[in-house]
């Protein structure tokens, strides 16, 4: 099969031909239609996210199973599928409730740990594949599934965790982002007021595009006075920060209002100050949110099967090109999500 290799961190990737893999027992393998190409991996190519090598990079995939295991069951040739991130263990007490990504044996992730679906076949163990459901059409469109399990899965799984309500006020740092853009798509579909907070001007129409009723530009205002204005003084009900350094959290937290939520993702792991009198007197929650279960990746998947939400990929390349693609991920120069073409 071909594939992009990376032999080391913060390298270009290698096009090379290596053998097909074959499943082991428990395993199975599947043709890759398309991959989406995400910060995540971006980090990892970049050496900022730690990782093995030499590595195949890349887990938003689609894909359609073409053997399986001995031992494998579920799974059949010709099943359409996507990938779990997490290759987590499925016995521990987390696995076991619902919090996967929170697995205490985990053995890392796809594309990190084991080799992922920038080629031609993508071998995993078989309770990382994820079947699609019914109604997707991911012959016709499969860059757009392929990036459901990270874009739109992960703003579902923030609505819940912030148990955002219709008619609340949602604000989003990072909205231009990949995932930002889909978080207020999410947000506008959970029926709340939006506003989204970025620094890159060339971002914000596709924010209005993806739901934005308001636009703070954080190059130039104060975020916290600006959410603060537009809630006459009440501040907002949920802040969801993509970003997470302290100088947005900080942000987040002095706009949160009576009740307010704070959701960390994203960032670097910086330490920051909250008003703990604030926090007591409006009884707010700050919380942090880590990828997505399967159910949630399920119900992501059913959202765009039934034409709810439907991904914004605006740069679909074939797995030749890459480097050019990392290179404009690298300088935030793609707006919504990027993906390549494979099989
Ligand atoms: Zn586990």
């Amino acid at each position: 099969m071909k594939a992009m290799i990376l032999k080391a961190a913060n390298t270009p990737f290698d096009f090379e031909t290596f053998p097909d893999p074959a499943p082991e027992p428990g395993e199975a393998v599947a043709r890759v239609l398309a991959c989406g190409s995400g910060l995540t991996i971006q980090h990892v190519k970049a050496g900022r996210l730690p990782a093995e090598f030499p590595r195949i990079i890349g887990h938003e995939i689609t894909g359609e199973i073409v053997e399986i295991g001995a031992a494998v069951t579920g799974l059949k040739v010709g099943d359409p599928v996507t990938a779990y991130y997490y290759l987590n263990c499925g016995h521990c007490r987390w696995c076991h409730s619902n919090l996967e990504p929170l697995c205490e044996n985990t053995g890392g992730n796809v594309g990190k740990n084991c080799d992922g679906g920038y080629a031609e076949y993508i071998k995993l163990p078989a309770n990382i594949f994820i079947k699609l459901p019914e109604g997707l059409d991911y012959k016709a469109h499969p860059a757009e599934i392929g990036v459901i399990t990270d874009a739109i899965a992960t703003p579902v799984k923030v609505l819940r965790r912030a148990q955002v309500k219709a008619g609340e006020t949602v604000a989003v740092f990072g909205a231009g982002g990949g995932i930002g853009v889909h978080m207020l798509m999410l947000a506008r579909w959970a029926r709340t007021r939006v506003i989204a907070i970025d620094i890159s001007a060339d971002k914000f129409g596709a924010c209005r595009e993806a739901g934005a009723d308001e636009i703070i530009d954080a190059s130039e205002d104060n975020v916290a006075e600006a959410l603060l204005d537009l809630t006459g003084g009440d501040g907002v009900d949920v802040v969801i920060d993509f970003v997470s350094a302290a100088s947005t959290l900080e942000a987040g937290a002095e706009a949160l209002g009576r009740c307010g939520r704070l959701v960390t993702l994203g960032g670097t792991g910086e330490t920051f100050q909250a008003d703990a009198h604030a926090m007591l007197h409006k009884e707010q929650d700050l919380l942090g949110s880590r990828y997505v279960t399967r159910s949630e990746v399920l119900d992501a998947l059913k959202l765009v099967a039934r034409g709810d939400i439907w991904p914004m990929v605006t740069d679909i390349r074939p797995l030749e090109e890459a480097e050019a693609l990392h290179e404009r991920l690298e300088n935030g120069a793609v707006t919504g999500r990027a993906a390549l073409l494979i099989g």
